[in-house]
């Protein structure tokens, strides 16, 4: 005996509130979708939109601390069963507070996106530049093997040092503002199960190294050398225990 279909879970288009998420998407100067909720493709591009909003940074337009720490997981967790080489890098603008203080916070803003430009310039399209905080930013770089990595990393140390921030009337060389940018280096640990803050932990080692050593550097901890903390040994060890329990 053939059942009678089910009626399909209906949303009522009229009772959806999506004032607010227009709006927000109009501030930001996102594209607003034009329809109605009743469309269901109106709706995915509300949400696509909403998505797109909540993972940049809406001054450079890379991606913020949130997706680069989903990133920075999902990366760990591939290295971690493929022992593919990945890199993360961490950069941070060299005395960027004397920017500030002698030319303002306007012109600081400024060569922070003109840095976040440079950086974009520098990468492969599979690798993700985020800007994961004031004048610090965060490239990983998937597949990335220790000579390629120690390569793209002074490549971008050089790019910034030779980009001009155009300050007064164009073409005018005498204003035009360079700043520098010290870079640390770390490889994911092949093989073994770590955290993300360990990760990043070991690359912030090297950029305090980087700017200890007098900025405008980069130090990446060798690849080959890279040691397995006490923390990560202990969650390997837990791992093969429970896999011996299974
Ligand atoms: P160091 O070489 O040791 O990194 O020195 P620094 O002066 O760059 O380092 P510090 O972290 O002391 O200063 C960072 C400054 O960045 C302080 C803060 O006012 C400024 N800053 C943070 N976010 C922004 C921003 O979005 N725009 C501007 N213009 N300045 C910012
Ligand atoms: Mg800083
Ligand atoms: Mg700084």
């Amino acid at each position: 005996m053939d059942r009678p279909a089910l009626p399909e879970p209906a949303i009522d288009p009229a009772a959806l509130q999506l004032d607010g998420a227009l709006q927000l998407l109009a501030q930001a100067g996102r594209p607003v979708p034009t329809g109605t909720a009743a469309d269901p493709g109106w709706l995915q591009a509300v949400i696509d939109g909403l998505v797109e909003l909540s993972s940049t940074d809406p001054h450079t337009g890379l991606a913020n601390r949130r997706t680069f720490e989903l990133a920075l997981a999902r990366e760990l967790d591939r290295v971690a069963r493929n022992g593919e080489p990945a890199l993360l890098l961490v950069l941070d603008i060299d005395h960027f507070k004397s920017v500030n203080d002698t030319h303002g916070h306007g012109v600081g803003d400024l060569v922070i996106q003109a840095v976040a430009r440079a950086l974009l310039d520098c990468v492969r399209p599979m690798d993700l530049v985020a800007r994961v905080g004031g004048e610090e930013f965060a490239i990983i770089l998937p597949n990335c093997p220790s000579p390629f990595g120690e390569t793209v990393a002074e490549r971008i140390r050089r790019r910034v040092e030779a980009t001009a921030v155009p300050l007064g009337p164009a073409g005018l060389p005498a204003s035009d503002l360079h700043v520098t940018v010290s870079v640390g280096g770390a490889f994911a640990p092949q093989w073994v199960r770590s955290t993300p803050s360990l990760w990043i932990e070991r690359a912030d080692q090297q950029l305090y190294r980087a700017k200890a050593h007098g900025r405008n550097l980069v130090r990446l901890e060798p690849s080959a050398i890279s040691p397995v903390s006490s923390e990560e040994r202990r969650m390997l060890f837990d791992h093969f225990q429970a896999q011996e329990h299974e």
